[in-house]
């Protein structure tokens, strides 16, 4: 029986680098967040030893009370969280609870409709080399050009035009909230199914600061770790139970093995943990410090480097900057930020000349920052610091220095986990 330090040192090291990185940069990256230290002992926990195909009160193997009981709160708490009716927790990722919907819902060759990938959509939303563009035919929608946001006229054409079995409203790397009602409403004018991705804003909707898309879809899918900050995995949701069997046969058997228990617990943590009161203010302050970089994002200084805010600014946790116009491109502009210690991702914005490696944007998400215990105030000198690493790079140094002070000030765990 050995310590990890003593049985593999090398990726012991690499753990603790791993630490080391998140405690001395400023993670933004608006699919990330930090895991609470109960949901990081629930996943590394004896869990892991069990099989246990099947549901809870009908598995496949013996022994399987505990982890019942654990399913069951998972189940349970999911349910009561997002006001849903159904809930599967089994989902090894947010991929994975998509594929199994389109199973459930779908046969291959039927005609899906998704938010096109270069305008924000997700790789399982009807991508071209994904299961989801390959199985289906996928018909993508997009945003309007000049305010950038969906054109749901355009949804309404396409849906009409293509009869498409399942409609898919959802998004990766989109500012704004979705009309639900609206969406579903075009979804029963051409009898498709509606299924809501909340992956992204899981969270905002936990802690009642964004609409939930429960009672106008068919069906909601889920991850785990964005917003909602638990366990990396996914999760499925209905209103009703009319499609219960058909969903929870199509991630078990139909795309899944055993269920990862020891997730399946860090997920009823996390669960638990987004019902109080304490989630609710980290989504609160998330919400602001993405309100706060996008107004800095909008000063002169800023648009006088043609550098400007996908859509004029954003409800959620994130900001899309568009660097159509700049001369720095996203590629640039993230490596600007990586050297101040910010880590962002580059992202394509729609409408982008340049291509998928270099792109014309970046994503910047405040979610791990606000689990930091950020606050207005922290986020007004990050959201200057991003500004000005992207207008002035010569200030790259003194940056750096204002970056590590902010780190030092709010650590990762409290500073608690070494
Ligand atoms: N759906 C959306 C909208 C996402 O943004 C993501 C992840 O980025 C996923 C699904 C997939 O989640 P996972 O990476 O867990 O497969």
């Amino acid at each position: 029986d050995h310590d990890l330090r003593d049985a593999d040192p090398e990726i012991a090291t690499a753990v603790t680098a791993e630490l080391r990185r998140q405690q001395r940069t400023l993670g933004m990256i608006a699919s990330e967040n930090l895991a609470p230290r109960a949901v990081l002992q629930a996943q590394g926990s004896v869990l892991t030893n069990k099989y246990a195909e099947g549901y809870p009160g009908r598995r496949y193997y013996g022994g399987c009370e505990h982890v019942d009981t654990i399913e069951r709160l998972a189940i349970e708490r999911a349910r009561l969280l997002f006001g849903a009716a159904y809930a599967n927790v089994q989902p090894h990722s947010g991929s994975q609870a998509n594929a199994a919907v389109m199973t459930a819902l779908l046969t291959p060759g039927d005609a899906i409709l998704g938010l096109d990938l270069a305008h924000g959509g997700h790789l399982t939303h009807g991508m071209r080399v994904n299961f989801s563009g390959r199985l289906y035919r996928a018909v993508g929608y997009r945003v309007d050009p000049e305010t950038f946001l969906i054109d749901m006229d355009e949804v309404d054409r396409l849906a009409r035009a293509h009869r498409p079995k399942l409609i898919v409203a959802g998004w990766s790397a989109y500012p704004r909230v979705l009309d639900f009602a609206k969406f579903r409403r075009i979804a029963d004018g051409v009898g498709a199914y509606l299924l809501v991705d909340m992956a992204h804003f899981a969270g905002l909707v936990a802690a009642g600061l964004h609409p939930n898309p429960v009672p106008h879809a068919h069906v909601v899918t889920l991850t785990t770790h964005k917003t909602l900050g638990g366990p990396r995995g996914g999760a499925i949701l209905s209103a009703d139970t009319e499609l219960a069997r058909r969903l929870d046969s199509a991630v078990f058997p139909g795309q899944q093995g055993g269920p990862l228990e020891h997730a399946i617990a860090a997920k009823a943590v996390a669960f638990r943990i987004a019902a109080g009161d304490e989630f609710r203010d980290q989504q609160r302050r998330a919400l602001r410090g993405a309100r706060i970089v996008a107004e800095r994002l909008a000063a002169t200084d800023v648009r006088d480097a043609g550098i400007r805010v996908v859509s004029g600014g954003t409800d959620v946790h994130l900001v899309l900057v568009d660097l159509r116009q700049a001369e720095l491109d996203g590629a640039q502009a993230e490596r600007l930020l990586q050297e101040v210690g910010i880590t962002v991702n580059r992202n394509a914005v729609p409408f982008d000349p340049r291509p998928p490696m270099v792109t014309s944007g970046l994503r910047i998400g405040t979610s791990g920052l606000a689990t930091r215990g950020f606050d207005e105030h922290d986020f007004v000198e990050v959201a200057d610091i991003i500004a000005t690493a992207m207008t002035a790079p010569e200030a790259g140094e003194a940056l750096r220095a204002r970056v590590d002070r902010l780190a030092e000030r709010r650590p990762v765990y409290g500073g608690q986990l070494s």
